[in-house]
């Protein structure tokens, strides 16, 4: 064992010890041992980084900070505030004020002068996959688990450092994860996760290898599967056991695959995946734990069956035609949408069969984002990076690349006030419930501090190392260059 992972005093070497007796114990008895004494985060502490230290590298564990003399943008409007000053307490902004004297710095606050650089939200990526974003299919499907959560939790960090203070993820096994970033063990975003993509058999959910096939009916799971990043259901009610499963597990909104995907080999982009009465199990099962299904779904009738089936946000959909744009304006429905376009990178990794779905699919990006505006559908941004570490730690450039659509402020509005407003559709299991995405007394404080004005230029985004000079989660602060 490593000096740093070693447990520090003889009282946590006894635990530790006893914790690895329990799990070579029989199951009854280990489930029965280990149920009342999880280790709590006072314990994770003591067992990772022993007494006195940190458990996570925030340069501030909240109490109460000082923006002064910043400039906002909100998140809803497109013009920035007047200079003011903003006070965080806790996790939550608790003043912002243009008058000086009602924000002075008092004793036992941190103070950020500003110098007139523009306050603006965290950054929220409505379509992420923090498992898979920068792992290669190849490592993804033979590296064990402990190594494929690390390279997560890594990427979870450089997530946070890009100024994405919140994730919506849209597939893959993110629970553990989750739990250590909100536990403080480890840092990251806030993320709400779907866990598995539910799949038919041969939908786009099914990564199974060809020897795999076929599978005795309540057969023995597969690999992804048994990791947690897809469940094949064949049925309204395995799909409904498949969604109560992920629930039971903490997922804030459910995932479902209602037509053909690129990345997936069996399944024509066409198809159209699962029945109307499966995808409505889903949506039951769903609304009945407060929130929402969504449905990866690109051309009209598969979208079309997912609003018939009461699903409340599409993701994708590039090869849209207008009158289902307009529908989905009309039923008020999100639309989950990704500057999907031709990446060097991630097009030379395809296979022949991906390369040709995926032009199809960028070939719809212009259309489909002409009829978002058109149509003033409620659209969601994120960026849906897959298996590639060079175009994840290019998140930020998707954002800017909105431009060619979208004014500045409008395409920030939409990965911070309305992606928080997706957010927010998980209901009453919200893992966060509260404001996020705005700069406004009572909302959550997930800030950045930028060096310019993204309105003007959003491409300040898109290198996050240098312009965001403070970043801020959850009140507390993670990156500041000023006070150097
Ligand atoms: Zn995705």
């Amino acid at each position: 064992m490593n000096s740093r992972i070693l447990p520090r005093t003889p009282f946590v070497r006894t635990r530790v010890r006893n914790l690895l007796r329990m799990s070579c114990a029989p199951l009854l008895s280990a489930a029965l041992l280990l149920g009342p004494c999880q280790p709590g985060l006072a314990q994770y502490e003591a067992l990772e980084l022993g007494s006195g230290e940190p458990a996570a590298p925030a340069l501030s564990a909240g109490g109460v900070t000082l923006f002064q003399n910043v400039r906002i943008f909100d998140g809803r409007n497109a013009a920035l505030s007047v200079p003011s000053s903003v006070l965080i307490r806790g996790n939550i902004i608790e003043q912002i004020s243009a008058d000086p004297a009602v924000t002075e710095a008092r004793a036992g606050v941190r103070v950020i002068d500003a110098n007139g650089r523009v306050l603006m939200p965290g950054l929220i990526d409505a379509h992420w996959h923090m498992f898979m974003a920068a792992v290669s299919p190849a490592i993804l499907v033979t590296a064990d688990p402990g190594y494929l959560n690390l390279l997560a939790a890594r990427q979870a960090e450089a997530t946070l450092m890009r100024g994405f203070t919140t994730i919506r993820d849209m597939g893959g096994p993110v629970f553990g994860l989750k739990r250590a970033i909100d536990e403080g063990v480890t840092v990251g975003p806030r993320i709400y996760p779907s866990g598995a993509m539910i799949s038919q058999t041969s939908g786009h959910g099914d990564f199974r290898s060809r020897y795999e096939v076929p599978r005795t009916l309540g057969g023995p799971l597969s690999q992804s599967e048994l990791a947690g990043v897809a469940a094949i259901a064949d049925s309204p009610n395995e799909v409904r056991l498949r969604v109560r499963e992920q629930l039971r597990q903490g997922a804030s909104q459910i995932k479902l695959m209602g037509g053909g995907g690129v990345s997936s080999p069996h399944n024509p982009i066409e198809s159209i995946q699962f029945t109307e009465a499966e995808l409505h199990a889903a949506v039951e099962a769903a609304e009945n734990w407060g929130t929402y299904v969504a449905v990866h779904a690109y051309t009209p009738a598969a979208i079309r069956q997912a609003i018939a089936a009461g699903v409340k946000c599409i993701e994708h959909g590039h090869l849209i035609d207008e009158p289902t744009a307009k529908l989905l304006a009309d039923k008020g429905i999100w639309w989950s949408l990704q500057p999907l376009t031709y990446d060097a990178d991630v097009f030379a990794r395809m296979s022949p069969v991906s390369q040709k779905k995926a032009l199809e699919v960028f070939a719809g990006t212009e259309n489909a984002y002409t009829l978002a505006r058109k149509y003033k559908v409620k659209t969601a941004w994120g960026a849906d990076i897959l298996g590639d570490a060079g175009a994840a730690s290019r998140q930020g450039q998707y954002l800017a690349m909105m431009v060619r659509w979208y004014t500045p402020a409008e395409a920030l509005m939409m990965a911070t006030a309305d992606n928080g407003e997706l957010m927010a559709l998980s209901g009453f299991i919200n893992p966060y419930p509260g404001k996020l995405g705005v700069v406004e007394a009572g909302a959550l404080a997930d800030l950045l501090l930028v060096d310019g004005n993204p309105l003007d230029d959003i491409n300040l985004v898109a290198n996050p190392d240098k312009n965001f000079v403070v970043i801020m989660k959850d009140g507390r602060i993670y990156k500041d260059t000023l006070s150097k």
